[in-house]
């Protein structure tokens, strides 16, 4: 019989009424012969919630009780939509991730799966032809016991590593758009919806900011071959649209230079002024923010005019500045800097395309573009398939915009 995971974001679950949809979605894959295995998150903003009640609590928590107290909005959803389920006559039972078990790490907050055993819900398809509704986002450390979460979006990560361990035909990410698109569709509304992505591709994007798809999930996608779409929990359950497969490059026919275009304002710029121009600089700067876990994107030294000291710029996540800022400052006088700037107010927006590989000079006419424009760039990465420019946060939508009708990605 085929098998389906099928996951429903926070959105998708956010009223008993939008629960009473996911479970007509449901229904008809079971009515359609297939043994469905169902992952949800918590109802729209209830993690945002959790998360704040656990820093009102206190502001240094314990990062295990912290994952009790934010796995919890998951619970919630899982019981409702098997009390939906039943009442529509389509047998069912919610699992905990600590329950499968769903076994962790212990990196509370940011866990990473290490092993599923589906033989319980596998037994449940067979026997009782039940439906199995998981908690997305949670899991168990093994050796402590201990219910552990996977990072913010963690249920799509939850979905694609049960469907490799149920080694499902395929898994379903509903979400509140109808696929993964050029670029966020909320802030250009030009976005083409794109049928097929490459892992590769999705992967950047992800990792670049779009988060339509938490990029561990991507990662387990590409690394098990689990056949992943994204497609809309707001179709007519009847008859829904089948949204974007992520899927091998070699099964795309029709490929761009650029495929997508993501933002992500997760970052902070720091620049340090006056730096010896001289060996072992850059690493006295940089290890210790790797010791912190500290991780530095990217990185401009400017040329000095007098071989005696240089200015080097590089950016941090947002999350990470303050802590970031304090380490360098404490070892200034190791380091031997001048002064330290940091700056908050910026964005990397950054272009994806596998067609980049082969094809020279795609950068640079984006930068001629965002000059044009008046957009100053403040520091450039590129990699194989992409390239980022970080800029003032204020010229967001407008240098997305502009890159993403620079490479013809706007819907005609
Ligand atoms: P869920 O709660 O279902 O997990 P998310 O809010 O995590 O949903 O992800 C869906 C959102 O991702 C969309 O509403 C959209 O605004 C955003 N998004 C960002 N970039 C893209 C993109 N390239 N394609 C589709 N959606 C995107
Ligand atoms: N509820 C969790 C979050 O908001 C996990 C998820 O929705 O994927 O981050
Ligand atoms: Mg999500």
């Amino acid at each position: 019989m085929p098998r389906l995971v099928m996951k429903f974001g926070g959105t998708s679950v956010a009223t008993v009424e939008r629960i009473r949809n996911v479970a007509r979605h449901v229904k008809r894959e079971v009515d359609a012969g297939h043994e469905v295995a169902v992952v949800v998150s918590a109802m729209a903003g209830k993690t945002n919630e959790l998360v704040a009640w656990c820093k009102e609590a206190a502001p240094l928590y314990d990062p295990r009780e912290y994952d009790v107290v934010v796995a919890s909005g998951e619970q919630v959803t899982s019981g409702l939509l098997a009390i939906v389920l039943q009442e529509m006559g389509v047998p069912a039972r919610s699992w905990q991730g600590w329950q499968i078990p769903i076994y962790t790490s212990d990196a509370h907050g940011a866990a990473r799966i290490a092993e599923i055993d589906g033989s319980g819900i596998l037994r449940g398809f067979a026997e009782r032809r039940e439906v199995a509704v998981v908690s997305g986002f949670q899991g168990v450390h093994k050796e402590t016991g201990r219910i552990t979460t996977l990072g913010r979006g963690g249920s799509d990560t939850s979905a694609v590593a049960l469907a490799a361990a149920l080694k499902a035909d395929r898994c379903d990410i509903y979400t509140d758009v109808d696929g993964v698109y050029t670029t966020d569709p909320r802030i250009v509304k030009t976005a083409r919806r794109l049928d097929r992505i490459a892992f590769e591709e999705m992967l950047e994007m992800a990792s670049l900011g779009a988060k339509v798809l938490q990029v561990r999930s991507v990662e387990l996608a590409m690394c098990h071959g689990v056949r992943t779409y994204v497609r809309s929990s707001f179709d007519d359950p009847s008859d829904p649209k089948e949204g974007t497969l992520i899927c091998d490059e070699e099964e795309i026919v029709e490929q761009q230079v650029v495929t997508g275009i993501a933002y992500s304002k997760d970052e902070a710029q720091i620049t340090l002024r006056n730096v010896a121009d001289k060996p072992g600089v850059a690493a006295a700067i940089f290890m210790p923010l790797a010791e912190a876990n500290i991780n530095v994107d990217m990185i401009i030294q400017v040329v000095s005019d007098d071989s005696v000291t240089t200015d080097i710029t590089f950016t941090v996540p947002a999350a990470e500045f303050e802590r970031a800022r304090k380490i360098l400052e404490d070892q200034q006088k190791a380091i031997g800097f001048s002064s330290l700037q940091g700056a908050t107010d910026v964005v990397k927006v950054s272009a994806i395309g596998v067609g980049m590989r082969s094809h020279a000079g795609v950068a640079a006419k984006a930068f001629r573009a965002l000059a044009d424009r008046g957009i100053n760039i403040r520091a450039i990465t590129t990699s194989e398939i992409k390239f980022s420019v970080l800029i003032d946060a204020a010229y967001t939508e407008l240098a997305v915009r502009t890159l993403h009708s620079l490479y013809g990605l706007d819907r005609i």
